[in-house]
């Protein structure tokens, strides 16, 4: 995704969370202060998701073996790289963030990694 494409995205995502609560004001008209809070914290919780997830597969610019080979942290051994797998992360406001990241697995211990992060 190119910066430009980003921003197009995330400015379509933040009108969309925009618009969704004013309509849900709108249809709440006597919610509390605290009820307004928390749809608010789960809508920009869910927001902060998918922009931390675009954020952070758009910085993966290094590839595998680009810089060094990575090692197994536990052992040193160069690990052998796998191909891509699916990597679940835990965000703020106990939001899941999903993320494509090349992995490998160290041919001495069998620990597998994600050296990109
Ligand atoms: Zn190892």
């Amino acid at each position: 995704m190119t910066a430009e494409e980003m921003k197009k995205k995330w400015g379509e995502m933040s009108e969309e969370m925009i618009s969704g609560m004013t309509e849900w004001r709108g249809l709440h008209p006597k919610a509390t202060f605290g009820e307004i809070e928390e749809e608010l914290d789960e809508r920009m919780g869910e927001m902060r998701a998918r922009m931390l997830s675009d954020a952070a597969m758009n910085s993966r610019k290094k590839k595998w073996g680009e810089e060094e080979q990575p090692k197994c942290k536990k052992c040193g051994t160069e690990i052998q790289k796998r191909g891509e797998k699916k990597r679940k992360l835990q965000t703020w406001g106990g939001k899941e963030v999903e993320l494509e990241r090349e992995y490998g697995v160290c041919p001495k211990c069998g620990e597998s990694f994600f050296p990109s992060g």
